[in-house]
């Protein structure tokens, strides 16, 4: 199937145009026209090559969200012309336990991602800087046409990504949540965490975002440069997610956790994180780390959404404007995600 998008060719050129074939529809796949794709930092850290192993060309994308243009035999979800979303995951061999769990990204065979990735068959994923995606059903979610479609689309990595371990270490009534880093998945984690009546704290180095993160539901904003003003936190909380790009003192929130109280790593910096043995054993506190969430549980996050009217706060921009907004993501300046406009994607 003929597509066309914008690819990096290799780790420092800018994204450009490209015109490239998807594989031809199957009986359970569905295909979606795109018309919104958001920019997730981790199509930065990949473009750029900073985890390593990049495949160019590289068509990034995994916030993707359009309509139906058609579907094969088997598929029973869709029909042409719904609103439809895709993720991060595209193919898992759905026989492993954790498949069967409904714990799709944990797939023991290896998920498929959206785009880097090598498919099951041996071709190369492409992802949603594009006009259009074929996936199975499986990985294809419903989108309601309650919400504004464009900001919808984070939803699909950066909600779902901070929506299950909220969901995994229940956060709600009566439990102190921190969120570290507010850009794109930050956001979206206060959002939830308020939304699920957690006491939120943001935790931000940007002076500039205070009022913003107490728009977005926090109860209290820490400048988390301010030493004096982190201590005061010191062993209260139950819950830190922790979403920061970029390499940072993980002890320094591990310190605010109470008895038993997680700290979940959902950022991917490219250097390992030192951790005290004397910050983790004091109060019995745990480390840990979540990906994406599960097909059902991505679905699940999409209904609670359209019912609670949450979506991302974006800017939506053209494809001309891709070198700006990943500049300015690095940055850590975004308010707090860009969504690429497909109707200024021409061939
Ligand atoms: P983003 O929009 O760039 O947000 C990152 C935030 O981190 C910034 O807004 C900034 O917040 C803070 N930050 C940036 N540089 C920092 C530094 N040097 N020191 C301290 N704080 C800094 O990125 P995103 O799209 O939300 O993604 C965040 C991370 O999650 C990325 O590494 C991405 O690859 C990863 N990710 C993981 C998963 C998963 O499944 N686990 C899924 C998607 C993305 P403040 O200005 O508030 O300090
Ligand atoms: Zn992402």
């Amino acid at each position: 199937m003929k597509s066309f998008g914008y690819a990096a060719q290799d780790k420092s050129s800018p994204l450009a145009p490209f015109n490239f074939d998807r594989r031809e529809p199957r009986p359970d796949d569905v295909v979606v026209a795109i018309d919104y794709s958001g920019i997730c930092h981790s199509d930065i850290h990949q473009v750029r090559d900073e985890w390593g192993g990049s495949i160019y060309p590289m068509v990034p994308g995994h916030e993707i969200v359009g309509r139906v243009i058609a579907v094969g035999d088997k598929v029973e979800k869709f029909n042409v012309g719904d609103l439809a979303g895709v993720g991060v995951t595209v193919q898992t061999c759905m026989v492993c336990e954790n498949c069967l769990a409904g714990e799709e990204p944990y797939c023991t065979k290896g998920m498929v991602g959206t785009y880097n990735a090598k498919d099951y068959d041996g071709n190369v994923t492409y992802g949603g800087y594009a006009n259009n995606i074929v996936a199975p059903e499986h990985y294809v979610y419903s989108i309601s046409p309650k919400l504004n479609l464009a900001a919808v689309a984070p939803l699909l990595c950066a909600g779902i990504t901070t929506y299950s371990p909220l969901h995994h270490w229940k956060a709600g009534k009566n439990k102190k949540v921190g969120v570290v880093g507010l850009g794109g998945l930050g956001h979206m984690a206060l959002k939830f965490s308020h939304s699920f009546e957690a006491y939120t704290v943001q935790f931000t180095t940007s002076e500039s975002k205070i009022n913003d993160a107490l728009k977005l539901g926090a109860d209290e904003v820490v400048i988390s440069k301010d030493a004096e003003h982190m201590a005061k936190h010191t062993g209260t909380f139950d819950l830190i997610i922790d979403c920061v790009s970029a390499p940072h003192d993980i002890n320094a929130y591990i310190n605010l956790l109470r008895l038993d109280g997680t700290m979940c790593l959902v950022g991917l910096p490219d250097q390992p994180a030192s951790i005290s043995p004397f910050s983790i054993i004091t109060n019995r506190r745990s480390f840990s780390g979540s990906m994406i969430g599960g097909m059902k549980q991505t679905q699940e996050m999409l209904d609670y959404c359209a019912e609670k009217n949450i979506v991302a706060d974006i800017e939506l921009i053209g494809y001309d404007r891709l070198p700006e907004a990943y500049e300015r993501v690095v940055k850590g300046d975004v308010k707090y995600r860009f969504v690429l406009d497909n109707k200024t994607l021409k061939s």
